[in-house]
């Protein structure tokens, strides 16, 4: 007997055809006699409605009423899952984050897992009920519901395999796998039967949404067993796993994109000692994540450009924290551009390789790309392009780096 968690996304639970599928399959699991928790995100397209709404009646949201509107299709899902579970004659209940008790920071809207007590769940789980678990959602320390961030039930999904100490955690999603890109962009995408933690943090951290980024830090702190699989087929998934367990280690393993970035450029901004911080501090504030940092030194030694990137959904409020304080930093000109894409190039090969990043800029060069900003890890080479090039720069640099699939 095995403990599993089983984490069904969006597409997987979008109708209710789908949820009891999902049931069909978790009673498979406990017909084996294995003790199952499921998480279960929104229905496919509902929590961007609830976001939408949030969006129409307040621009400058209080993060805290966000939180309760978007974590509400979470709830309406577990129910209807337990429910599932039930016609089908499996003993199963749900469960949502105040009642788990998944104690979260209290930074609404991206809220981080502090602890989580499985012991009640444990205790109902031995006894043959099949737990289902509205993801996303936890309680803040003012006892407030809070969420995870989009794309936050995957982290759910570990952080409950790891309280729970299971034996496995598996991701279902709508495609089959981790693949070397975006199978949905790139045709021949490849699937990876196995990836390590490292290049799989580095692929969600750069805009493979197939995991989300805390989920695989958690895994990984956690050794959490985690595959993604198919919702949808019986086909093997991706395995991640420690780099030791890969034998034939591949020199890039995956190219993300993420649409997720806008640009902000300050012009002749004072080159003297406290400028950045005093741009970067207000925004780390207001709790808005800068990405990409490029400053050119200056040619007479007094003024200087800066460019940076923020999420897409943090533009309007990074811009206003900027202008807030245009007196003291002094800049010129605000300009802010958000049809931007980050495509980035992954992999552990790159620790001892040179030219990966000059394969990249003559790939791009030859579709005739521009390069806006660049940036570079020990396993990554990120760039800032056009929006519109997305599809072809993924394009062009999958077949570069030979990961096309025959
Ligand atoms: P879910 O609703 O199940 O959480 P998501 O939409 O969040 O699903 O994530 C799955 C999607 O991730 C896929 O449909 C695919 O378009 C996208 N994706 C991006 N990069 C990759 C990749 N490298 N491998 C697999 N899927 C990827
Ligand atoms: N429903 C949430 C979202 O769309 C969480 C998730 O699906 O993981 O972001
Ligand atoms: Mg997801």
């Amino acid at each position: 007997m095995a403990r599993i968690v089983k984490k069904f996304g969006g597409t997987s639970v979008a109708d209710v055809e789908k949820i009891q599928s999902v049931a069909r399959r978790i009673k498979k699991e406990v017909d084996a006699g294995h003790q199952v928790a499921v998480v279960v995100s929104a229905m496919a397209g509902v929590t961007n409605e609830l976001v939408g709404y949030v969006d129409a009646i307040s621009r400058m949201y209080d993060a805290r009423e966000y939180d309760a509107v978007v974590a509400s299709g979470e709830q309406v899902t577990a129910g209807l899952t337990a429910l599932a579970l039930q016609e089908m004659g499996v003993s199963a209940r749900s469960w949502l984050g105040w009642q788990i008790q998944v104690k979260t920071d209290d930074v609404h809207g991206k809220a981080r897992i502090h602890s989580i007590d499985g012991k009640e769940m444990i205790e109902s789980m031995s006894k043959g009920e099949v737990a289902v678990v509205a993801g996303f959602q936890g309680i803040s320390p003012g006892g407030r519901i809070s969420t995870l961030g989009r794309g936050g039930s995957d982290t759910s999904a570990v952080a409950l395999a790891a309280a729970l100490d299971a034996d496995r955690c598996d991701i279902h999603t709508d495609v089959d796998g981790v693949y070397t890109t975006d199978p949905r962009i790139v045709a021949k995408a490849r699937k990876l039967d196995k990836i390590t933690y490292e290049e799989m943090l580095e692929m969600a951290s750069l805009g493979a949404k197939v995991l989300q980024t805390r989920s695989v830090e958690l895994a990984m702190k956690h050794n959490v067993r985690l595959q993604v699989v198919s919702s949808f087929s019986d086909e093997p998934g991706t395995l991640v796993v420690n780099e030791d367990e890969i034998v034939e280690k591949e020199l890039i393993s995956g190219i993300a994109y993420s649409r997720d970035e806008a640009k902000i450029t300050l012009t002749q901004v004072a080159d003297k000692p406290g400028v950045a911080a005093g741009i970067f501090g207000p925004l780390a504030d207001a709790s808005i994540n800068v990405d990409m940092i490029v400053q050119n030194v200056s040619d007479d030694g007094k003024r200087t450009d800066i460019t940076f990137t923020v999420g897409k959904t943090d533009l309007e409020r990074a811009v206003a924290t900027v202008e807030a304080r245009k007196k003291d930093l002094g800049y010129s000109k605000l300009v802010s551009d958000s049809e931007v894409v980050k495509v980035s190039v992954i992999g552990v090969g790159m620790r001892s390789h040179a030219g990966i990043a000059q394969t990249m800029f003559s790939a791009l060069a030859e579709k005739g790309i521009n390069i806006q900003v660049i940036s570079t890890s020990e396993i990554k080479v990120s760039v800032l392009v056009r929006e519109e090039y997305t599809e072809l720069a993924l394009r062009a640099l999958h077949e570069a780096y030979g990961l096309d699939a025959e």
